[in-house]
């Protein structure tokens, strides 16, 4: 009580960040000092109230809580106890219930409760849905990924949520990674800026706001890198990569904000990130001062045992992880987390200082989000939940993803008088459009709970009119069906063009693994025999990752990349076939054309010789020809670029470098363009990239106007890691490349 009027005094009074630290941080050793040692270990325990097993069994909530709260002490839970998402309603009872029991123990310490709202708060219904992250990163665009980021808080907390396990900052290394589409793509500038977009989107600079959440930067790190692809399978980083691409990124999260980490179920070099103390206790939090919470992933802890095989049992788990530095046990397998970890404190093999700290990061996060005052959000507070005006920043953030890939004959723009065959397994589908993490973890009950939204083919029919758009579905995802395609090129006969919507079975983590990154046979099969037909054809791909369409990719007039994009992907997708909006997105990775060439765009010069290196079986086999390279994305207009200029052609190391460029619509229509700053550096000691992204901006240009793009280059971007995992720069001509024009400098 004297802390809440404390509180309200200084807040009354304009108490600032650093007072508030102080006036927490004493709250959090006075409740520190009053609890035992199982009330210490039961905060750092996170329970789920349903598994896969438990669905349909709602009654089985009241006995878990029971346990959980009352047995064990349990400081959290996560994901949803239901079949489906619940609504927003339906959470607050849940919540409700939740409280009804932590108020009833000793201390009276509410429950910290976790969810992956990953796209908007995706696990509620009639939530606003975002494009997944790859199409955010498709954007470009910060403004629209921080949006899309506070308007899912406000519904998280609508939904009596306060944390959500999100952003997703891996760097994906192999594109068949069945994860990619919940990453930024795989640049480390990129991943970077939006990284911090999303953080402070959620957090608001005020997570205890009612309208802002706890972010949770996932998977530190290195979890993208698995070398087969498939999800939770070794990487080998050198600490050298692994300082220059992968740590940068979760730096800037932590600056931004960011509360929660959530470790890799990966290994590196080895170690399983989970029993890595070097990488938790050294890097994240004494190196990088990570102030928050560190939970596991799923169940990691005791896979260190049965699945990693570095510990001979649970108890050995739990003594290495923790030891690591873990702070929060997710889904502790029977409660043998407590169990086990009591044993190891009671004996001495874990100190009470590790546990203390654990707990205290845990307990600060839940006052920093006012847990102490109650979490039931009252609906009155959160009129726009679901609103038109949120569904337009949705819709917003999907038109500014959709990426076009190729025009050839400017096939697009359609007409609205031409009749169009629209088909493929993706074109009425919402599942298709909003991929996992959507009301279920494989958001295979989309197509149920999406409510009054439009599928690929439903927006094309409100668009266009029915009468004008014929449909038939021609191919299944993975089945092959000649009577399908049969049936598609029957009725391709009465269309003057053709769409053709192509993608993959939703997924996400281990059940999305492949073992080819070729799109589906059926799939293939069914634009092979369209393109015989001679009708234009736009393809439309749907997917979450790049699958290899270079089979049939020369046979197709235009292609489009849509991504995951969301409830409202469907609109979106529609006007910009019909030329009512005019496609903006970029591609925020390298899209591979060949299976076993899948170069990064900042790949070493050894991977993309010099034409006068190749010779003709070079060309093919050699040489670096992605499908369609990082930053790529077409526009109706034309964006020409001039007049690049700097402001020193020689500069010190200390010297910061000011670059304009002008950048001109030249097309008839407006249009948005990303401006994307590249520098290579052209002789180091360590290899150099070819280029990497150093800068980006996007901007807004009406027909014929100009406008001057203004970027400043710092020391930290001329820099790499050396091989004492040290940053530095080296003296040397460096260049600037936007667009068309490069630019070169001199570092003394
Ligand atoms: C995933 C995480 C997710 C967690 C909780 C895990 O399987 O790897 O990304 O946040 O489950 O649902």
């Amino acid at each position: 009580l004297l802390y809440s009027f404390i509180l309200c005094c200084s807040v009354a009074f304009g108490q600032n960040s650093s007072d508030k630290n102080t006036i927490i941080g004493k709250k959090v050793s006075d409740l520190l000092a009053k609890m035992t040692l199982e009330e210490k270990i039961g905060q750092m325990t996170q329970i789920t109230l349903g598994t896969f097993e438990d669905k349909g069994k709602p009654d089985l909530v009241e006995t878990k809580l029971a346990e959980g709260i009352q047995k064990y002490h349990i400081g959290s839970i996560l994901n949803t106890p239901y079949p489906y998402a619940p609504t927003a309603k339906g959470w607050n009872d849940i919540m409700t219930a939740i409280s009804k029991v932590s108020n009833k123990t000793r201390l009276k310490i509410p429950v910290l409760y976790g969810i992956d709202a990953i796209h908007g708060a995706s696990y509620t219904q009639g939530a606003t849905l975002f494009p997944q992250q790859i199409g955010m990163a498709a954007t470009f665009n910060t403004e629209i990924v921080k949006k899309g980021a506070e308007i899912s808080a406000y519904e998280t907390r609508a939904s009596s949520i306060p944390w959500v396990f999100s952003p997703d900052l891996d760097l994906p290394r192999n594109p068949a990674w069945s994860r990619i589409w919940e990453s930024f793509g795989e640049d480390v500038y990129l991943t970077s800026r939006m990284g911090e977009a999303m953080i402070s989107g959620f957090e608001g600079g005020d997570i205890g706001s009612k309208y802002h959440v706890a972010s949770c930067m996932k998977h530190f790190i290195g979890y993208g890198s698995t070398t087969t692809g498939k999800d939770r399978t070794p990487s080998i980083i050198p600490e050298r990569v692994l300082r220059q691409f992968d740590l940068p990124i979760y730096q800037a999260a932590i600056k931004a904000g960011a509360k929660s980490v959530m470790i890799s179920s990966g290994e590196i070099n080895g170690t399983p990130v989970h029993a890595s103390k070097y990488l938790i206790t050294d890097v994240l939090k004494k190196e990088l001062g990570f102030p928050g919470v560190v939970v596991t992933d799923w169940k990691d802890i005791i896979y260190l045992h049965t699945r990693h095989k570095v510990a001979e049992s649970n108890r050995e788990a739990v003594k290495i992880a923790v030891l690591a530095g873990i702070d929060m046990s997710m889904v502790p397998e029977n409660y043998s987390f407590c169990i086990d970890l009591l044993d190891l404190v009671n004996k001495g093999e874990i100190p009470m200082s590790r546990i203390d700290d654990a707990v205290s990061r845990i307990l600060k996060m839940k006052m920093e989000l006012n847990l102490f005052e109650g979490t039931i959000a009252d609906s009155k507070l959160y009129p726009k939940f679901g609103s038109p005006e949120f569904i337009k920043e949705a819709y917003n953030a999907a038109a500014e993803s959709i990426t076009l890939l190729k025009n050839k004959n400017a096939v697009l723009p359609l007409n609205k008088n031409e009749k169009i065959l629209v088909t493929g397994p993706t074109a009425n589908s919402m599942v298709s459009l909003n991929g996992g993490w959507t009301y279920t973890w494989q958001g295979d009950k989309t197509d149920e709970l999406a409510g009054d939204k439009f599928t690929i083919l439903e927006a094309l029919q409100n668009k266009a009119g029915a009468a004008n758009i014929l449909y038939t579905k021609g191919a299944d995802l993975m089945l092959e069906n000649d009577q399908e395609i049969e049936n598609a090129v029957t009725l391709a006969k009465d269309a003057s063009k053709i769409i053709l919507c192509l993608g993959e079975k939703n997924y996400t983590e281990t059940p999305g693994d492949i073992s080819s990154l070729y799109i589906s046979a059926s799939q293939i099969k069914l634009a092979l025999a369209l393109s015989k037909l001679n009708k234009p054809i736009v393809l439309v791909l749907n997917e979450g990752r790049p699958r290899i369409i270079s089979d049939f990719e020369d046979k197709m007039d235009a292609v489009i990349q849509c991504y995951l994009p969301g409830n409202e992907g469907g609109r979106a997708l529609a006007d910009i076939l019909y030329g009512d909006v005019n496609p903006s997105g970029r591609l925020p990775y390298n899209y591979p054309r060949y299976p076993n060439s899948l170069e990064k765009y900042n790949r070493k010069y050894t991977e993309s010789l010099a034409t006068d290196e190749q010779n003709d079986d070079a060309k093919y086999q050699r040489s670096y020809q992605p499908q369609f390279e990082f930053g790529t994305g077409l526009s109706y207009s034309t964006f020409t670029y001039a007049n690049l200029k700097i402001d020193k052609t020689e500069i010190n190391a200390t010297d910061e470098i000011a670059i304009s460029i002008d950048v001109t619509n030249t097309g008839k229509l407006a249009g948005k363009e990303s401006v994307l700053l590249y520098l290579s550096d052209l002789y180091a000691s360590i290899t150099p990239e070819v280029k990497a992204l150093k800068r980006f901006e996007k901007i807004n240009l009406a027909a014929n106007e100009t406008k001057t793009v203004h970027f400043t280059l710092n020391q930290k971007d001329l820099q790499f890691v050396n091989n004492d995992l040290k940053w530095v720069s080296e003296k040397g001509t460096f260049k600037i490349t936007i667009g068309n024009l490069s630019q070169q400098f001199l570092l003394k």
